[in-house]
């Protein structure tokens, strides 16, 4: 794009921004933001996606970190009430737009706002049904939209962070995953439309590496679940749970031999953290998930145990190219981010059902 390079750079704001902002004691938060806005610069955060449900979760941790944060989502999946307790907030700024499209008007919208150190490109439906309802706005978002996020994170001199899948594995022939695997995707089956566009995605973070040295990362995001997932996209976490709360029998696709790895999302967000904020990620994938491997007639052994009603099944056909095992290798996140999940299935589980237990 011509002319978009010449922003000059910003820095990254540091930890000493941060304490001065908490050691200000007790003048109100928006003062002392403002002014110490004037004399220092906060980091700050664009987050695409930010209303979904990862997405969410960042905003939180972010804000709580004291960033600047902008949310631009175009609640295709995400949901206001995601950040609605965030609204308030004045380092939130949130901006309804769909970042496939009209990249020059959204560029001149979101400078308005700020220009943000950090990019985290999260937006795009996720769940099997959801990308298998908007399979083009799946595809535009992963290829357009990432090109959008790689070309601020240049202008911007800024950081970037995309979140790809596991399912760029797809159907994996090599048992359990680690990134060097190269995956056995079908590329005209009902999931292509996600996984391609995913692995084109991965793709073009390694051109802007190569081409314009960008400072991005890519993490391949393993089933991930907890509040704030909604409770109709179709996926097997809130699938199950609903089912079991309105004691209805649970649909387990195929035999249930299937096998899935559940990772908490404050474990998940704890991992995007540390990836976002090494420098050795620079240029790497690296998985996100828990290793622990359940097969799908377990896991639903497992809500009605909880939820505490007797299992009953409906069973359904298996849907087509539904990967058969799917297990992370985290090896590189241990060692380069010391990072591996902590919460138990149980327990994670337990704070999913409180969370869907409540009504809409
Ligand atoms: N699944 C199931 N019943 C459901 C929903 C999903 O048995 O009501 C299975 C699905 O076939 C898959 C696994 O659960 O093997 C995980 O599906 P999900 O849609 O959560 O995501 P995926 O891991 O396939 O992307």
């Amino acid at each position: 794009m011509p002319g978009i390079y010449t922003i000059p750079p910003l820095r990254f704001g540091t930890a000493s921004d941060i304490t001065v902002w908490d050691v200000m004691g007790n003048r109100s938060r928006q003062t002392e933001s403002s002014r110490i806005r004037r004399r220092w610069k906060m980091p700050s955060v664009l987050i695409t996606g930010g209303a979904g449900f990862i997405g969410s979760h960042l905003v939180d941790h972010y804000l709580g970190q004291g960033y600047d944060v902008l949310a631009v989502d175009n609640l295709v999946t995400g949901a206001l009430e995601n950040v609605a307790h965030v609204r308030d907030n004045a380092c939130f700024k949130f901006l309804q737009a769909d970042i496939s499209e009209n990249h020059d008007a959204l560029v001149a919208e979101i400078e308005k706002l700020g220009r943000y150190d950090l990019v985290l490109h999260f937006a795009s439906p996720a769940s099997p049904v959801d990308y298998a309802e908007k399979p083009i706005q799946t595809m535009a978002v992963n290829s357009r939209g990432t090109e959008f996020c790689l070309k601020l994170a240049v202008r911007w001199n800024a950081r970037v962070l995309y979140a790809s899948t596991s399912e760029t594995y797809g159907d994996p022939l090599v048992h359990p995953q680690d990134e060097s695997y190269w995956g056995n995707v079908n590329p005209v089956g009902p999931r292509s439309c996600y996984d391609e566009s995913k692995r084109f995605g991965e793709a073009l973070v390694m051109s802007y590496i190569r081409v314009h040295d960008a400072d991005a990362r890519i993490i391949r995001i393993f089933n991930t679940y907890g509040p704030r997932m909604r409770k109709n996209d179709g996926r097997v976490v809130p699938n199950f749970v609903m089912q079991a709360l309105q004691d209805k029998p649970l649909t387990i696709y195929g035999d249930g031999e299937q096998t899935r790895s559940f990772c908490y999302v404050s474990d998940l967000v704890e991992g995007i953290v540390r990836c976002a904020a090494s420098e050795k990620t620079r240029g790497l994938v690296t998985n996100l998930g828990n290793p622990e491997e359940h097969t799908i007639r377990e896991f639903a052994e497992m809500v009605c145990r909880i939820v505490d009603v007797p299992l009953n099944v409906e069973p359904m056909p298996l849907p087509k190219d539904d990967p058969t095992r799917r297990n992370p290798i985290i090896a590189r996140a241990k060692s380069l981010l010391d990072w591996e999940p902590k919460v138990s299935l149980e327990e994670g589980l337990s704070k999913t059902i409180d969370a869907l237990r409540i009504p809409a």
